[in-house]
């Protein structure tokens, strides 16, 4: 049997390594770090992971994380209900926020379609982003999904499936980040922002 740190320790860390981007290793630092600072970040840790667990809820209709459901930008009135942004993740949600580069509302799907991990329409929030098209309130659909294949083969899917409700359905342009230079970047990159060029 290897060295153990205790039957608590290894069970903190068995559960950090289970975290995105962490493994063994870089769950025994994190513990180790915790149990050095108990004041500073272990209890502050601990009490608001208490509080995520206890309040934070699943968003009913836009399957945001929020600890009021509806969530905030659901019952915002200043928030245009007619345009609904579709992301993958509340990640997406909140990168999309941090750009105050919209103001309309979301759609979380939980995931991505993936033949490979066998993920389909039924395990993502797919039918309920249908059922928001009833009532006629909207009339743009963005598709903010990855440029992966996965991310394509969703927006695809969805854009078939969104198409009998008559709404306009947009995807973000893709092209030169901000800031990049022309000499770091992807051919597939380059291709589609040559594709994606406008006047000047
Ligand atoms: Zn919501």
């Amino acid at each position: 049997m290897a060295a153990s740190a205790g039957p608590e320790i290894e069970r903190l860390i068995g559960l950090l390594a289970k975290l995105p981007g962490l493994g063994q290793r870089s769950a025994r630092r994190a513990a180790l770090a915790l149990l050095k600072r108990r004041e500073q970040l272990l209890l502050p840790l601990a009490d608001a992971l208490a509080e995520a667990a206890e309040r934070v809820r699943t968003c009913s209709v836009c399957g945001a994380l929020d600890t009021q459901d509806p969530c905030a930008i659901c019952s915002d009135p200043a928030r245009d209900p007619a345009v609904i942004c579709v992301v993958e993740e509340a990640g997406a949600l909140w990168a999309m926020e941090r750009a105050s580069a919209f103001r309309g509302r979301y759609h979380v799907l939980g995931g991505l379609l993936s033949a490979l991990d066998g993920v389909g329409p039924q395990s993502l929030r797919i039918d309920e982003l249908v059922g928001r098209m009833h009532g006629g309130t909207v009339r743009e659909v963005i598709l903010a999904l990855p440029a992966t294949v996965d991310g394509q083969t969703t927006a695809h899917y969805l854009a078939e499936r969104l198409a009998p409700a008559g709404v306009q359905i947009t995807m973000l342009a893709r092209g030169v980040p901000v800031g990049g230079e022309l000499d770091w970047l992807d051919d597939g990159t380059i291709a589609q922002a040559m594709r994606a060029r406008r006047p000047a």
